[in-house]
């Protein structure tokens, strides 16, 4: 019988092992996950959990029943510390496990940059129990510095003046989410975080920090600006765990894993989610996207490769992020040069940018207004020419054009 062993219980491994099943693959199914707990939302972390308005038994992605009755093998606490391709083996607590098939979804390591002190009140963001420990820091504190204003800063931002803290927010480039939204969108939510009463000072880093007692009470500023807190959240990004596939001697390119497109990485082995560097057959170049539709999707796709022979993984790369009363959505994939067409209403906050290469629309960003990014997908994957100004015009139907068979 043929073994499945999955490296990694996050939104690619547990997504893999059940998309398996739904498949009719009938081997052994065996996750081996670092954490400590079975494999939850990690989106609810920043939001709803860490808030308080969603509990433990919602967080998890399935009970603990499922994994029974679809016979995964679920072993937690089994970090996988090396391994070999040859002789189909990796080595976790307990000894080595064989496989037929290996599947790598290892996620990501929050990044702790350089001069940090060690405290108890500095925090960073990545498994459910940081967000556990975060939540109950947050209860006894009443000021809240975050160090980096990309998603996961800007979120637990919201998340902690919707419960009433104060909150600063020192982010060294210009705007907020710039690396991944670009400056006009950033700027967008930097005033959406100031008029929440978020004190958000950009262009900005930690001079000093100031430890009393092994706690940080405040900092210096870049500016000169002294600031007293009882609390700190590093949101400086991660790094994609990729000692594993290094040891393994997996192909390492762009930052992560190469994979084909049908998601694999060597005979046998595949990779997907924050780690997978894939060659995305619409878009026609390698994409790693950190977002938590593209790893369950990819864990899908490696289900469908293995269950049923190499198949093409054609989801465009989705992502959303709630924060306050804006939500925003994001499918496919732009670059900084791109040509930027804007349509809808920005000061109402109810938009979509069409990011256009060569007359291609190659990503769309929407917010607030969920059925044009969805109609911006089909003209990604339609890889249609189109006017920027047309997009621009809300009179032309976008539906329209995209049903409409190609003028060539
Ligand atoms: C707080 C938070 C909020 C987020 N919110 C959003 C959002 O709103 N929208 C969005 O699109 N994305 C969001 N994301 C990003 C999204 O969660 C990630 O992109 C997604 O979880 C990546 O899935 P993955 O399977 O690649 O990795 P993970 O989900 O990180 O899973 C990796 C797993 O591998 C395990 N592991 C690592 N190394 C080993 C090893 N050597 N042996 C065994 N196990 C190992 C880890 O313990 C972990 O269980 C958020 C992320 C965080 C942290």
């Amino acid at each position: 019988m043929s073994r499945v062993v999955i490296v990694g219980g996050g939104g690619a491994g547990d997504a893999a092992a059940f998309a398996l099943r739904k498949r009719g693959f009938d081997g052994e199914i065996v996750i081996l996950s670092a954490d400590t707990d079975r494999p939850y939302d990690r989106p609810y972390l920043s939001k709803e959990f860490l808030r308080g308005e969603v509990d433990l038994p919602k967080v998890f992605l399935h009970e603990e029943a499922d994994y029974i009755k679809e016979r995964i093998d679920l072993r937690l606490e089994s970090a996988v510390t090396g391994g070999s391709l040859q002789e189909r083996t990796v080595t976790a607590k307990g000894g080595e496990v064989e496989f037929d098939f290996l599947v790598l979804g290892l996620g990501g390591t929050p990044r702790r940059p350089h001069g940090l002190p060690s405290a108890d009140n500095l925090l960073t963001l990545r498994s459910l129990g940081d967000s556990q420990a975060l939540r109950k820091s947050l209860g006894s504190s009443t000021r809240l510095l975050v160090i980096g204003a990309g998603f996961i800063g800007a979120e637990v931002a919201a998340s902690a003046r919707k419960l009433g803290k104060d909150v600063i927010a020192v982010e060294a480039l210009g705007v907020p989410l710039q690396r991944a939204l670009g400056t006009e969108v950033g700027e967008i939510y930097a005033e959406i975080h100031r008029s929440h009463g978020v004190d958000l000072r950009t262009g900005a880093m930690v001079e000093e920090w100031h430890v009393q007692g092994g706690r940080i009470v405040g900092v210096t500023l870049s500016d000169g600006t002294r600031e007293e807190a009882d609390l700190v959240l590093i949101g400086a990004g991660i790094e994609p765990n990729l000692d594993l596939p290094r040891q393994l001697g997996l192909p390492i390119e762009g930052g992560g894993v190469l994979v084909d497109q049908g998601l694999k990485a060597a005979d046998n082995v595949y990779a997907g989610g924050d780690i997978a560097v894939h060659s995305h057959p619409i878009l026609g170049r390698q994409v790693r996207v950190e977002h938590w539709e593209v790893a369950k999707g990819h864990g899908r796709g490696v289900a469908a490769s293995i269950a049923d022979g190499e198949t093409p993984y054609t989801k465009l790369p989705y992502f959303w992020s709630d924060q306050y009363d804006v939500s925003l959505e994001y499918r496919g994939q732009a670059s900084g040069d791109d040509t930027a067409a804007w349509r809808g209403d920005r000061e109402a906050l109810t938009f979509s940018v069409f990011y256009l290469r060569g007359g291609v629309v190659e990503g769309v960003l929407s917010m607030n207004d969920s059925k044009t990014n969805e109609l911006g997908g089909k003209l990604i994957e339609s890889r249609r020419k189109v006017n920027p100004s047309d997009l621009e015009n809300l009179a032309f139907d976008i539906g329209e054009f995209v049903g409409s068979p190609s003028a060539g």
